[in-house]
C-alpha cells in the first residue's frame, strides 16, 4: 500500500494534535474540523479502505470504536452524543486512503447526509 499523510502522522514525521495513542491506534484532531469537536481514530496498521479490512483486522476495527468511546467520555460529550463514521472510496467522500473513524460532536448533527428526493 502506498504511504499516506497518516503514515507520516503515525511515525511523527509530521505533527498532529494527538489525543490518544496506544500500540494499535492513534487519535488526533482533524485539521479541517466539520463540527465543534472533530477528531480521527486510525489504526497504526495501514488499511486503505473499509473494503480492505480482513478477517484478522476485526478486533482492530472494534478497537477504534473503543478508543472513540473512551475519548468521548474523557472529553465530556459521550452522554450528549456524537457520530463516529468511516467514509469509503469516492462516493463515500474518502480522501485519505488509510482507514479512519471520524468522531464528530459538539452540536446536533444533520441526518440523513443525502437529502435529494429519490422519488418524485
Ligand atoms: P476522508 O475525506 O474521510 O478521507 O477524511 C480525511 C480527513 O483527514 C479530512 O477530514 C481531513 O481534514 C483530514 N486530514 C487530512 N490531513 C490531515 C492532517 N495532516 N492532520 C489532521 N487531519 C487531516
Amino acid at each position: 500500500m502506498s504511504e499516506t499523510i497518516f503514515s507520516k502522522i503515525i511515525d511523527k514525521s509530521i505533527p498532529a494534535d494527538i489525543l490518544y495513542e496506544d500500540e494499535l491506534s492513534l487519535a488526533f484532531r482533524d485539521i479541517n474540523p466539520q463540527a465543534p469537536i472533530h477528531f480521527l481514530v486510525i489504526p497504526k496498521k495501514a488499511i486503505a479502505t473499509i473494503n480492505d479490512i480482513e478477517e484478522q483486522d476485526k478486533t482492530l476495527v472494534g478497537h477504534l470504536y473503543w478508543v472513540a468511546a473512551k475519548l468521548a467520555s474523557e472529553l465530556g460529550f459521550a452522554e450528549q452524543g456524537y457520530r463516529a463514521v468511516m467514509n469509503c472510496n469516492e462516493d463515500g467522500g474518502q480522501t485519505v486512503y488509510h482507514i479512519h473513524l471520524h468522531v464528530l460532536a459538539g452540536k446536533p448533527l444533520g441526518w440523513p447526509p443525502y437529502q435529494e428526493k429519490l422519488k418524485r
